[in-house]
């Protein structure tokens, strides 16, 4: 029998209404005829709750305890649903994480799934049991309780539909696809269809508050078909998967990222190593650089600008400030008014002139460019924060003439 994995998130199950509503949907599912895996996250605002009452007793809970706390969120959600499904009279059986077998690292607050034996989900489905499994929490080899980090019940969607071979893995939330761009800010914005697992994790930014990135990832790893679709149930939703129909568009999504700090370095030595001694510093700090400018030598100096995310800039300004000795520079200017607009597309690799559409659609927006960096199937030009908005639609706007989509 066809095994269908579906996940349904913490707004879904806010309530009783919409925990019954998720039952109809699952029940559905199942009598069409399909072995169904349902995985699901704590109610509502359960998990930041939790993490409130735990910062009333103590600012500084170990991570170990925290999980304890945490994973009690999805334990809720599985009873309930389980028993809105026995109204139902249809068989159903809830499963923590460790009954479902996952077996994790012993990361607390963020840890890895090394294994998901899946023998004990197999055996209820064989008995014809709707399973339901604790999103987002695991065992570790101390056999403490873990958890995967904010947000981690997709991956643990992701994780059961790849150990036991589901034809799909259904992530249903309160949004009924992935868009094109951000659609309360960008009123063109359109829900694609189909979307590759690389632009899905380029297009970050958008697909964050959709679709967790570590299971974007674990879904690459493993060839998992993920569909994001609405809890309201009715239209199909996007189709996450290796390769998808990349004919008619050329990019699939315009982002905006304003997490972003610039940070410039005027005047270091024009000479060999300053660009390793000062990187190689940043990357022993564990620090993530993004974008990265070095102008032309001028006199016997130049200038260094990168950008980082704007929660680093104050470390790496310290950082920065110890090494000074060894960077020569006089002035360092730290600029966080700024914002990272990107265009992602598997089509641009073999599209030329993606580039120039791009900064045509911002010149004549009056908008000027601080940075721009490429890859394969990405642009990111660095703007004014101010512009953000209005560089995300006129960029989506170049890009995506009425008729582009495929809906
Ligand atoms: N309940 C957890 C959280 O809020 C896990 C999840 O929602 O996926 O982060
Ligand atoms: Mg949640």
């Amino acid at each position: 029998m066809e095994l269908i994995v579906q996940k349904f998130g913490g707004s879904s199950l806010a309530d009783a209404a919409g925990v019954m509503n998720v039952a109809r949907v699952v029940t559905d599912t199942y009598k069409s005829g399909k072995d169904v895996v349902v995985v699901v996250s704590a109610q509502g605002d359960t998990t930041d709750d939790l993490i409130s009452k735990a910062k009333e007793l103590n600012p500084k809970p170990s991570r170990r305890e925290m999980d304890v706390l945490l994973s009690a969120g999805e334990q809720i959600s599985i009873a309930l649903l389980a028993m809105a499904i026995e109204t139902m009279d249809i068989p159903v059986c809830s499963l923590l994480g460790w009954q479902a077998g996952f077996q994790t690292n012993s990361t607390y607050g963020s840890a890895r799934i090394k294994t998901v034996s899946g023998e004990r989900i197999r055996m209820e489905i064989d008995k014809r049991n709707i399973v339901i499994v604790a999103g987002f929490q695991g065992l570790c080899k101390y056999d403490d309780i873990t958890t995967l980090g904010r947000g981690g019940s997709d991956t643990s969607a992701v994780a059961i539909a790849a150990s036991l071979g589901a034809e799909r893995c259904q992530i249903y939330t309160d949004v009924d696809g992935i868009y094109t761009a951000d659609p309360r800010k960008v009123k063109t914005a359109k829900r694609l269809n189909e979307i590759t697992y690389d632009e899905m994790l380029e297009l970050a930014t958008l697909g964050a508050q959709v679709l967790n990135n570590r299971s974007v990832e674990m879904a690459k790893k493993y060839n998992v078909e993920i569909e994001v679709l609405s809890n309201l149930g009715g239209i199909p939703g996007t189709i996450v998967k290796e390769v998808a129909n990349v004919e008619k568009m050329l990019v699939r999504g315009v982002t905006k990222d304003t997490n972003v700090a610039r940070i410039s370095i005027i005047g270091v030595p024009d000479e060999p190593g300053v660009a390793f001694r000062l990187f190689g510093k940043l990357a022993s700090k564990n620090v993530n650089v993004d974008i990265i400018l070095q102008s032309v030598g001028r006199g016997n100096t130049k200038d260094i600008a990168f950008t980082v995310c704007k929660d680093d800039a104050p470390a790496v300004l310290e950082l920065l400030d110890d090494s000074l000795e060894f960077l020569k520079g006089n002035e360092i200017v730290c600029d966080t008014a700024v914002a990272k607009v990107s265009v992602v597309g598997a089509g641009m690799e073999t599209h030329p002139g993606t580039a120039s559409k791009m900064f045509g659609a911002l010149f004549e927006n009056d908008i000027n460019i601080q940075m721009i960096s490429t890859s394969e199937i990405k642009i990111s030009v660095l703007i004014d924060v101010h512009d953000a908005d209005r560089a995300v639609e006129a960029v989506h706007n170049a890009f995506m003439p009425e008729d582009s989509c495929r809906d």
